[in-house]
């Protein structure tokens, strides 16, 4: 069986100790044998990258664009293989790995071209014979803490501008899903990355992530995960006065109004409830429909998620992937026993049984719900979702605001106007007209609201807020 080293300071690093990641979709299955990082693996990680971030702040943007151009260009040539390993350790449908990985891909294109643009300001001072210089700068170290429902997208999209930007990197992934993350650090060593530049410590978040997040030679930190970690890890980045970015959880409402478009309603939210086995912290799990297009949208959406198809993720028929581990089932089955506790009307969510021996569930849809029910306040990370019927867009709309998260909000309408009202009134950070709530573009800004998200946007050009920290220069030419 394969062993899987951490990358630290250029060198690959054997562990005291070795995890199996195994298949979610037949357990019987060990895809291979990865690092399971100690507290003193990770902080050889931060000393590596500490030693080379002032020679990584120094190279050329040419050289910076180099790096991750030529990455990006491995990653999509190596897609299919690449997405069928992130289909086997994560569960998503082939075609989703494949796509996720060319997704990392056009990432690190798009950051490659970035690094090459770097700009300032030049202002007139409002004093004589002074120019006001304003320039960005690299962060320093920074410590990149992944989730595993995108065990590739989201290392790159925060790896790939860490490096852009001039900073060295610490990733730590998902002990889940180490396999994307390590083939990403494979190719930054692979295309010639200084040694320290990046480094990979693989293992737990209590062990390898408490490290990072308590080390103080860490200078900024990016998380995306649950709003528990995300909470502790800015109480403690917030008592260090140190930069921080959290992408925590989502239970993004998607309106369907009267006058929408049936076929594109029911199309946009079997897409955004149930696809990637709803593991996506912009999934719709809040279906909040006008009672004039109920039930007949109620109709055509059952009859459309009892056609999907459930099963092994690399089987090509198969639309609907396994739940990730034993743990995450568990939790979704505990709330589809929730819904019905809570007097919804429950269809599918059972666990199902198949050849292989994988943790699949039905999808599952509760009907005759109420905003104020745990199952439409808590978010559930599964293929699940919730019918909320209302009476007017009004109701719709104060609806989908009354929740503490914010990530992203929909609505499915033919009429500009309650489209218009809805972007200007959601309390989201991203807003999707007749489009399911998942499902962005890597060249614009990502994130959300109130629980959701906290610290400046990632993606697009807005990542430089993040991963750079501005300094202003007085010149005196008198
Ligand atoms: P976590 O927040 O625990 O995990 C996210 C990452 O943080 C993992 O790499 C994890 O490591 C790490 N981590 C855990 N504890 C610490 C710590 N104390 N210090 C530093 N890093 C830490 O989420 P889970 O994976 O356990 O998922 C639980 C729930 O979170 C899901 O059911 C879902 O509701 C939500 N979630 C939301 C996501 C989103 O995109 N918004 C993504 C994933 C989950 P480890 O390898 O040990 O897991």
């Amino acid at each position: 069986m394969d062993k899987h080293d951490n990358l630290i300071g250029g060198e690959w690093v054997s562990a005291d100790a070795y995890g199996e990641n195994r298949n979610p979709s037949n357990r019987d299955e060990v895809i291979g044998l990865y690092a399971q990082g100690s507290a003193a693996d990770a902080e050889r990680a931060v000393e590596a990258a500490q030693a080379a971030a002032p020679g990584w702040a120094d190279a050329t943007p040419q050289a910076r664009h180099d790096l991750l151009e030529a990455v990006g260009r491995k990653l999509a040539e190596r897609s299919q293989e690449i997405g069928r390993l992130l289909s086997r350790e994560e569960g998503k449908t082939l075609a989703e790995g494949i796509g996720e990985t060319l997704r990392a891909a056009q990432v690190f294109k798009f950051f490659a071209g970035e690094a090459l643009r770097v700009a300032g300001d030049l202002q007139a001072s409002v004093r004589p014979d002074i120019d006001v210089e304003v320039t960005r700068e690299p962060v320093g170290v920074v410590g990149l803490i992944t989730p595993w429902n995108f065990p590739i997208a989201i290392p790159a999209w925060k790896t790939a501008p860490a490096l852009a930007y001039g900073n060295c990197v610490v990733l730590k992934p998902a002990d889940l899903t180490p396999g994307c993350a390590h083939v990403i650090a494979r190719l930054l060593d692979e295309c010639g990355c200084p040694p320290g530049v990046f480094n990979l410590v693989m293992g737990r978040g209590s062990v390898v992530g408490e490290t990072l997040v308590t080390h103080p030679d860490i200078d900024a930190l990016s998380f995306t995960g649950s709003v528990p970690t995300g909470s502790h890890i800015a109480e403690v980045c917030g008592r260090m006065k140190r930069k921080s970015q959290l992408e925590m959880g989502g239970k993004n409402p998607m309106v369907v109004l009267n006058d929408a478009d049936l076929d594109v309603a029911v199309a946009a939210c079997l897409n955004g409830t149930f696809f990637s086995t709803g593991q996506r912290c912009t999934a719709s799990s809040r279906l909040i429909v006008e009672a004039g297009i109920h039930d007949a949208f109620v109709e055509k959406l059952v009859a459309g998620m009892r056609a999907l198809k459930v099963g092994d993720a690399l089987a090509p028929e198969t639309q609907i992937g396994p739940v990730v581990d034993g743990k995450q089932l568990q939790s979704n089955l505990s709330y589809v026993e929730l819904a019905r506790k809570e007097g919804a009307e429950v269809i599918g969510g059972e666990q199902l049984d198949l050849a292989t021996n994988g943790f699949f569930q039905a999808p599952a849809l509760f009907l005759g719900t109420n905003n104020s029910m745990r199952i439409n306040r808590e978010e559930i990370f599964g293929p699940c979702g919730s019918v909320i019927k209302v009476g007017d867009f009004d109701e719709a709309l104060a609806v989908a605001n009354d929740t503490e998260f914010g990530l992203s909000a929909g609505i499915c309408t033919t009429s500009l106007k309650a489209a218009r009202t809805f972007k200007r009134k959601s309390q989201a950070g991203m807003v999707m007209v007749n489009l399911p709530t998942a499902g962005v573009d890597f060249h614009v800004p990502f994130g959300g609201r109130k629980g959701s998200s906290f610290g400046p946007r990632e993606q697009g050009r807005y990542a430089a807020e993040f991963y750079t920290t501005v300094k202003t220069a007085y010149v005196f030419a008198g």
